[in-house]
């Protein structure tokens, strides 16, 4: 069967059969990419259908293909519908697993300690009744759940209560060396994987690893990254390391299960406060290469300490072989792993070069040091595009990510597909021209006349985007006092809870910060405009960003700061219109984007919208939507 006709026929079991011809070329795209070994990077935009567009071609090829996405709601939605679906009417017979990072799966050797009438009593003895009684209740699920995956968990348990069952990469000695490696639920996972034509991961796991040199995931042929306007930023933070005081106290805990003295974990808990004290002043700040005199004493002082607990650790290996029970030696084993493990992070930070950025992330209360590499494109070069080939996908391709990730020129094709949605028809941008500059004092109470006239054009149904937690809360607090529909403030409820609420109830607003501008997705007549506060340039003093900057010289904010600004903007939009009939506005409140000479740069990177600059424009087109919805 061709890749055509294997799309056609799955189109054709759909619930609304539609044939879209930027679906029909991303397959042919993604076909030829595969059988010609070269990489494609396609911007597929909103209602193209991506997911099939790549997975089916990548199926009909018969090559195990890995699917990376950046988010978990794709990673669910493959495993949930996409990938069920073509397995019923492809046609074509495959398998296909998901494989998440391990403290997703419940942990059998820690159910076990923890049944255990011993210790496993006196750990539970210390833990409130409320997460007792969640153990026990996932203590019996194990007995049940055919996955162990937190994601299939009949209710909602606390971070503590899953934290207790579970163990991380860093700690897990292997299957080999666990008495529960035959029934465990993550290694069981890793072999479905092993034999699967498609293996669905997150990016966090696929760079984790390219920087354990392919050592977590099977080999494979071809690598599907969805959502790849992310992979940079992604692949940065997993590639890299990070030290954060909470490590020490990680691994003092597991020392306090093992050791009867307290001293030795009492003096790794202690290297956790050194190093918070040290990062503090610092957090948010670039750090010299090589790192300050002061973070290398606490990192030389902490390691000092956690080599006295591996001499402790083995000193008890060594008498208890014979004695200690395997639960007994099973918490040992862990806590060597773990103890070891953050030796070798602080012998990797005190080895950086020129090629490494050191800075303090977190936040004044858990600072962490991170080193991140200045450029990933080297590191993807060696450990993915020159091993297979790669399919890029996304709604929204910055013309700077070939680049920035290291894709071979000379082994790359790029291809818009567009989107099958009417945008000159059903949607409007409109720029407020007539604002003050968002650097000038009088732009806040403007920006909040412009938002109460254009939500009572809309009649509610609004969803604004703010770059910053103070610009959200002064426009919320001036104007759900002016406006007579509710106003919902991201701070009011859980992300989960805000999309039913704003969905369920038509007139309803919400306002919203970064984290909005991406994956937020109400179709339909309960979103009919979009705002964004001011262009989403990043962070001038984003301490990876300005030692990139730096190494780039004067194309930095062309290379760096416009195409994620025009990225981030373009994800905002996106919201706007989710299905063919959607109609609506989007306003960006920054006049920079109509009188910058940046400006078309950003709007190029935009859906095909109309554009005006008047309001009344806007004011009218938004009561004719809500004129022509009954609204
Ligand atoms: S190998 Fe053992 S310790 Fe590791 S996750 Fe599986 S059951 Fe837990």
């Amino acid at each position: 069967m061709t890749p055509a006709d294997a799309l056609a026929r799955v189109v054709a079991a759909l619930p609304a059969a539609e044939d879209r011809a930027g679906q029909r070329e991303m397959v042919s795209a993604v076909s030829a990419a595969i059988t010609d070994q070269h990489h494609l990077v396609v911007q597929a935009g909103t209602g193209t259908g991506k997911t099939l567009g790549y997975l089916v071609p990548a199926i009909v090829a018969g090559k195990r293909t890995v699917v990376a996405t950046a988010t978990k709601a794709l990673q669910d939605q493959l495993a949930a519908k996409d990938l069920p679906f073509l397995e019923e009417h492809l046609g074509v017979d495959f398998t296909w697993s998901v494989l998440k990072g391990r403290s997703n799966y419940l942990c059998m050797q820690r159910v076990r300690e923890l049944s255990a009438a011993d210790t496993g009593q006196l750990e539970l003895e210390e833990m409130a009744g409320s997460t007792k009684l969640e153990i026990m209740r996932l203590a019996e699920w194990a007995g049940r759940t055919a996955t162990g995956d937190a994601t299939d968990l009949p209710e909602s348990v606390s971070d503590r209560a899953w934290q207790a069952v579970s163990v991380g990469s860093d700690e897990c000695p292997g299957a080999k060396r666990c008495p529960m490696g035959d029934v465990c639920f993550a290694e069981a996972a890793r072999q479905r994987a092993e034999h699967a034509d498609v293996v669905v991961v997150n990016l966090h796991l696929y760079g984790l690893d390219v920087a354990a040199d392919g050592a977590i995931l099977p080999p494979h042929d071809v690598l599907v990254v969805d959502e790849a306007h992310q992979l940079e930023d992604i692949a940065s933070d997993t590639v890299g390391l990070q030290i954060a005081p909470s490590r020490f106290v990680t691994v003092a805990a597991a020392l306090r299960k093992v050791l009867a003295e307290p001293e030795v974990p009492s003096a790794v808990a202690e290297a956790a406060s050194g190093l918070r004290e040290v990062l503090q002043p610092s957090v948010g700040e670039r750090l010299g290469v090589p790192l300050p005199d002061a973070v290398v004493e606490v990192l030389v002082d902490g390691r000092r300490r956690l080599e006295a607990a591996m001499s402790a650790l083995r000193a008890l290996d060594q008498a208890g072989k014979t004695s200690a029970t395997a639960e007994v030696q099973q918490r040992v084993l862990r806590a060597s792993q773990l103890t070891g493990r953050l030796v070798e992070a602080i012998d990797l930070a005190s080895k950086i070069d020129d090629g490494w950025v050191p800075f303090v992330g977190g936040s004044p209360d858990h600072p962490r040091l991170e080193i991140a590499p200045l450029d990933v494109a080297p590191i993807l070069r060696e450990g993915v595009w020159g091993r297979r080939t790669a399919v890029l996908a996304s709604a929204t391709i910055p013309p700077s990510l070939p680049a920035a990730v290291g894709l071979p020129a000379d082994r790359l094709v790029q291809l818009d597909v567009g989107s099958p949605f009417d945008y000159p028809g059903n949607a409007l941008l409109y720029c407020a021209r007539h604002l003050p500059d968002p650097r000038d004092a009088s732009y806040t109470p403007k920006t909040h006349d412009e938002l109460v006239a254009l939500i009572d054009a809309a009649g509610g149904r609004t969803l604004a985007l703010f770059t910053s937690w103070k610009a959200m809360d002064a426009a919320v607090a001036a104007v759900r006092a002016r406006v007579d529909v509710p106003i919902l403030s991201q701070r009011d409820l859980p992300k989960g809870r805000l999309v039913a609420e704003f969905t369920r109830s038509e007139p309803t607003c919400l306002f919203a910060t970064a984290g909005f501008f991406q994956g937020f997705d109400a179709p339909g007549r309960t979103l009919s405009l979009v705002v964004i506060d001011r262009i989403p340039f990043p962070r001038p003093d984003d301490p990876l960003l300005s030692a990139r900057r730096e190494a780039l010289g004067p194309t930095a904010f062309r290379q760096i700061d416009l195409p994620r600004a025009a990225t981030m903007l373009a994800q905002a939009t996106g919201r706007l219109i989710r299905t063919a009939t959607d109609r609506g506005v989007v306003a960006v409140l920054d006049r920079r984007l109509s009188t910058a000479t940046y400006g078309w740069d950003i709007v190029h990177a935009l859906p095909p919208m109309r554009r005006t600059r008047e309001r009344a424009d806007a004011e009218a087109f938004l009561r004719e939507i809500t004129a022509s919805s009954g609204g």
